[in-house]
Formats: C-alpha cells, sequence, structure tokens
C-alpha cells in the first residue's frame, strides 16, 4: 500500500492528527485537525508547533508550548504520553483536547519526530451526546424502532399548542393488525414480533417526512400527520392501509401477511392527546366492527370540508364515514 493511501486513511480518520520533526515543525495536517482547530493545513504545515498556532495550555491556564509540551517530551525521551490539554481554535475560543503522543523512528531506531493525535475532550458534548442518546431510548419502542407512546403523546402536545396559537391543522391515525392473536397462535410469538416489526416499518417509511409514528401499544400503532385535513388523512389512512395489506413477511416457505383496521380524527382546538386519540380509538372500533381491514373517520369531520355530498348515504344515520 502506497503513502497515498496512508494519507487517504488518515484524513478519514474522526480525530486530528500530526506529524512533527524532532524540531516540532509540522509536515502532516489531517482533515480531523482542521475540524477541531479550524486552521487548514495550509495555514499550518511548514510551521513550528511551538509557533502562536495552537497555544495549548493545561487547566490552570500554563503555556504547555515552553517548556512542558508533551511533543517535545516524547522526542526526547521516547515515551508515548497522554495529555488532557486545552487548544487554541482559530475562532479564537478554547476547545479541550486529549492528546496522545509516540514517537516516530527510523529504520536504525533513532527518533525522527512525533506523531499527536488529538480527539474533542469537552465534557458539554459528551453531555450532550448522553442525553439525546437517552432522550432516543426514552422515546423509542425498542422491538419495532419506531416511537413509543411517550413520543406519540409529547409529538400530539406539540402539535395541539400549534394548532392553539397558529391555526395549524392535524391529525391522527390510530392502526390495530386485525386477529394479531391469530398470527402468534399459529406461528409463535417470535414470528408475531417480527410482523409487528414489519406493520410499523411499513407505516414509518410511508408517511410523510414531518409525520410521527409510534407504536401505541400491543399491536397497535399511532400517526400524528401535520397540517392535513380530514380529506387528505383518509388518504393517508387508505394508502397506509393498502400498503400494509402488501406487505409480506416470509418465514420458511411461508408468506404472512396481515391486515390492519384504522381510526382517523382531526384535531380540535380543545382538545387533549387524550380526547383526541379517544375519537381515533372510537373510529378504529368501528373500523372493526365493519368487518376489518378499513379506515373510519368521523362524518362530522367530513362535513367540515364541505364533502357532506359525498358522504354515502348508506350510512343511515350513522355517524361515521365508511371508506370500505
Ligand atoms: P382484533 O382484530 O380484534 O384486533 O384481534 P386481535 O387478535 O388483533 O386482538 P387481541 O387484542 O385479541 O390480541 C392482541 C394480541 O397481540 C394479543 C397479544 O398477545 C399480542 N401482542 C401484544 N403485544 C405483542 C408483542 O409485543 N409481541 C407479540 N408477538 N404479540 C403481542
Ligand atoms: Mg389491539
Ligand atoms: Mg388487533
Amino acid at each position: 500500500m502506497n503513502d497515498a493511501f496512508y494519507k487517504h486513511l488518515l484524513d478519514e480518520m474522526y480525530d486530528g492528527v500530526y506529524f512533527v520533526d524532532r524540531h516540532r515543525r509540522i509536515l502532516y495536517w489531517n482533515r480531523g485537525a482542521e475540524r477541531l482547530s479550524g486552521y487548514s493545513a495550509g495555514e499550518v504545515v511548514g510551521h513550528f508547533c511551538h509557533d502562536d498556532l495552537l497555544r495549548h495550555i493545561d487547566e490552570y491556564g500554563r503555556q504547555l508550548c515552553k517548556g512542558a509540551c508533551p511533543l517535545a517530551a516524547t522526542i526526547r525521551d521516547g515515551q508515548p504520553r497522554q495529555a488532557e490539554v486545552i487548544m487554541h481554535h482559530k475562532l479564537g475560543h478554547r476547545v479541550p483536547v486529549l492528546v496522545r503522543v509516540a514517537p516516530i523512528r527510523d529504520e536504525r531506531g533513532d527518533i525522527i519526530g512525533a506523531v499527536e493525535v488529538f480527539s474533542d475532550n469537552s465534557q458539554q458534548k459528551a453531555a450532550l451526546e448522553e442525553i439525546e442518546r437517552l432522550r432516543h431510548m426514552a422515546l423509542l419502542d425498542p422491538l419495532t424502532g419506531v416511537g413509543n407512546r411517550r413520543f406519540i403523546e409529547s409529538v400530539t402536545y406539540a402539535r395541539l399548542e400549534e394548532l392553539r396559537r397558529y391555526g395549524w391543522p392535524f391529525g391522527v391515525i390510530l392502526a390495530d393488525i386485525d386477529h394479531f392473536k391469530a398470527v402468534n397462535d399459529t406461528f409463535g410469538h417470535l414470528v408475531g414480533d417480527d410482523v409487528l416489526t414489519m406493520v410499523a416499518r411499513t407505516l414509518a417509511h410511508n408517511v410523510r417526512a414531518f409525520d410521527a409514528v409510534g407504536r401505541w401499544g400491543g399491536e397497535e400503532f399511532a400517526i400524528v400527520a401535520q397540517n392535513v385535513s380530514a380529506g387528505m388523512l383518509r388518504v393517508l389512512a387508505e394508502r397506509l392501509r393498502v400498503l400494509v395489506e402488501q406487505s409480506t413477511l416470509s418465514v420458511d416457505t411461508l408468506s404472512i401477511h396481515v391486515t390492519v383496521s384504522l381510526g382517523v380524527a382531526i384535531a380540535r382546538s380543545d382538545d387533549t392527546p387524550f380526547s383526541l386519540f379517544d375519537r381515533a380509538d372510537h373510529m378504529l372500533y368501528q373500523s372493526k366492527q365493519r368487518g376489518r381491514n378499513r379506515v373510519s373517520l368521523e362524518e362530522s369531520q367530513y362535513a367540515v370540508e364541505g364533502e357532506e355530498g359525498k358522504t354515502p348515504a348508506a350510512l343511515n344515520g350513522h355517524a361515521e364515514v365508511v371508506l370500505r
């Protein structure tokens, strides 16, 4: 493998990497170093690391370049070392970095320079990442990989706030897998889990980017769709119904299909997440009653859109518009 390969490899590293010769002249400065320090290779290569570039200090503000430089010490004694130092960023601020230094030797074993690898050591970054990770875990359904009920509820709170403040319309869909107990009973719980994941993925991949999908519980999923009319929400629900019906899990020689029943509700400004999902659940129940694998939404919501004329007369006074 040639030098270009190694240079490419080092450039791809997330950490900062640089080489210095015995006089601490910088010979190489990778992209990670550019990113962490703000200085491009062109600005740094050829300079001495004790020039006023990086101005490493310790936590007491002591200048390390003049006297306590880990690179200088390693070049002197050949010992690798590690240090927590605070680097100067080109934009002026200070960045804590963890520095690891190792000597570079020629074929005869003589020290000809040193390599320093440095990485962002800021507590804030680590803490923020940890918070983000915990937040992610707390709102994620571990089995299916979509959001959990808490996630859906918190999104719904936010959307209700927007509806009240700015009048932005939104709605929710509840989807319950039909006869799911039979899937478990026939194929076992593990296959049941795979079916849940399949349905969750079909839903998650087929809503719009700004709609939220979560597992509401057991074999029920919820979708919070932003900026939709009742008509649009009905179309989305119908699309999801068809796509779940067309999803197939292959187990050995078997192809397993399931269907979902869906209930749709458009939010009102006096709703709570509870009242909104209660209405969607009522519509879901209607879909089950009417034979499953179908979408139901309230007639009153249809009427709001001026679509009364399209309401099937056959409903005979039922409060639901049933689409299949
Ligand atoms: P319906 O069409 O009326 O919705 O019938 P159903 O069989 O889907 O409904 P029911 O509520 O009787 O059964 C739901 C089943 O879902 C029972 C429960 O064991 C199963 N279930 C709930 N959570 C999980 C899970 O995490 N994994 C698996 N494999 N099954 C689950
Ligand atoms: Mg259920
Ligand atoms: Mg069910």
